[in-house]
């Protein structure tokens, strides 16, 4: 997995301006992705070749009544108790508050890899002036001069995270540990019913079992066998039972989502049938479009709805159209509870994994071509035709196509959208696709 990276720090420090600097290109290329509701409080970041994904932990307000030592103090705790590594930000201008000092009490206790940043000192002579003294006293190493606005001193907070992350590991590039297995990971809000339908799926309570609070920061995984394959189950709700705040802060579903995405196959994203498709449910199936992971939707708690055929049909259509940007995926209704349809949910996630890794014969894929251009010709760009040439797999997990054209990047969005849903409808691929366009070699 990733490394985490915390931003901590109070309010207006400048703590969202240096996460900005920090990922800029990356949401750039993120927001390509139409429809879906963005949360910006998390994002990849790279670094030479070292990757990492970025939390700005202004994003979690954890009570919103709480007062400002408190907000800042769980925040730090939260991202001590889930993250590898802390980059805390103080405002170098207004020197220490009480906030940040009890912030770094915390930090300094957890032993976790800290950076200190001393931002809004905007220029060169301003930094050696405001660095003399009361800073270091807070007994986290060195601190850094910062300007997160003007982009000063970026580089070198970062040359000093990454030398106080844990080392790469061997295979930190791999998509996954464990090639056979297939990677299940059940994501949702608090209170969904998560571990119940892991407790369903396993038929014991191992997953419960197997937890002991702070003994690990992994997630929970269960390995089982089904219909002869091997399948590792990984919960979230068990990363977040670990930590009494996380479970106050609905928004942390995102950062759990975040940390086991990485390693699976396939995201079952839960809602409550009670209180359906929410903003934070759509930002977690934005979550798993981005990461291109396949994605089962679980409308659990059905048995509190009924068993009306009508009103399933009538959900159903109300979700597609609220997650139009995930429409491909799978929608099952559950009861976790009384195990009603619980096998479906892993038939189905088994099924996609396996769409996940297909691969289109490449004479099929030619064939599909010419007809995709004879039915619907493509539309002329740049006052000529748009041509398209060649298509060929490229990848897997999820299923890439290249094609060749005259035109890459000017390929409409509407074009796009019809041969994705070509490639989906020929193949019966019910996962993520992805699509690049290249200039023709010559
Ligand atoms: P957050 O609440 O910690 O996320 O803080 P923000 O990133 O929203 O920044 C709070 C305010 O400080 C904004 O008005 C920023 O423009 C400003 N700010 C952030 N970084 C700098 C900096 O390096 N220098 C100066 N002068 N202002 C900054
Ligand atoms: P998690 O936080 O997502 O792991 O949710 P839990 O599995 O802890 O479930 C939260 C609550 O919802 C518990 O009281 C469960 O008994 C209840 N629950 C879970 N699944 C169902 C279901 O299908 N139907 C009903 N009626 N309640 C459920």
């Amino acid at each position: 997995m990733k490394p985490l990276v915390a931003i901590v720090g109070r309010p207006n420090v400048g703590k969202s301006t240096l996460f900005n600097r920090l990922v800029k290109r990356r949401l750039a290329l993120v927001e390509d992705v139409p429809g879906v509701t963005r949360d910006r409080h998390y994002a990849d970041a790279e670094w030479g070749d070292r990757a990492f994904t970025l939390i700005d932990t202004g994003g979690f307000v954890p009570g919103e009544k709480d007062s400002l030592l408190k907000q800042v103090r769980e925040q730090a705790q939260l991202a001590v108790e889930e993250c590898d590594a802390i980059l805390f930000v103080t405002d170098g201008r207004a020197g220490l508050t009480a906030a940040d000092q009890a912030v770094a009490e915390l930090l300094r206790k957890s032993g976790k890899p800290v950076v200190v940043a001393a931002n809004k000192l905007d220029s060169e002579s301003v930094q050696v002036q405001a660095l003399s003294g009361e800073f270091f006293r807070m007994g986290l190493g060195d601190v850094l001069p910062l300007s997160a606005e003007h982009a000063l001193g970026v580089n070198g907070l970062v040359e000093a995270l990454l030398d106080k992350l844990p080392p790469k590991k061997e295979g930190e590039d791999a998509e996954k540990k464990d090639d056979d297995a297939i990677g299940i990971a059940i994501i949702g809000r608090p209170n969904v019913g998560k571990s119940t339908l892991v407790n369903a799926l396993l038929k014991e309570k191992r997953v419960v079992a197997s937890e002991v609070p702070g003994t690990t920061r992994d997630p929970i995984d269960s390995t089982l066998e089904y219909k002869g394959k091997k399948v590792v189950l990984t919960d979230t709700a068990g990363i977040r039972r670990k930590s009494s705040i996380a479970h106050r802060v609905e928004k942390f579903s995102v950062v759990a989502a975040l940390k086991v995405m990485e390693r699976s196959d396939v995201a079952v994203l839960l809602m409550d049938a009670t209180e359906p498709a929410v903003d934070q449910d759509a930002k977690l199936a934005g979550l798993a479009e981005e990461k291109g992971r396949a994605l089962v939707i679980v409308i659990n708690k059905w048995d509190l709805i009924g068993t009306d055929q009508r009103r399933q049909e009538a959900f159903r259509e109300a979700l597609k159209h609220s997650l139009k940007f995930v429409g491909y995926a799978p929608i099952v209704f559950t009861s976790a509870l009384t195990g009603s349809k619980v096998e479906k949910v892993l038939d189905i996630a088994v099924e996609l994994a396996e769409q996940f890794r297909y691969r289109a014969p490449t004479p099929q894929l030619n064939r599909l071509l010419e007809h995709m251009v004879d039915a619907n010709p493509a539309p002329i760009v740049a006052g000529k035709p748009l041509r398209l040439y060649y298509i060929a797999q490229v990848g897997t997990a999820p299923p890439t196509f290249a094609l060749t054209c005259n035109y890459p990047q000017r390929v409409p969005d509407m074009y796009k959208r019809y041969i994705t849903n070509q490639l989906r409808k020929t193949f019966d691929l019910r996962v993520p696709l992805r699509l690049l366009f290249k200039e023709r070699p010559g």
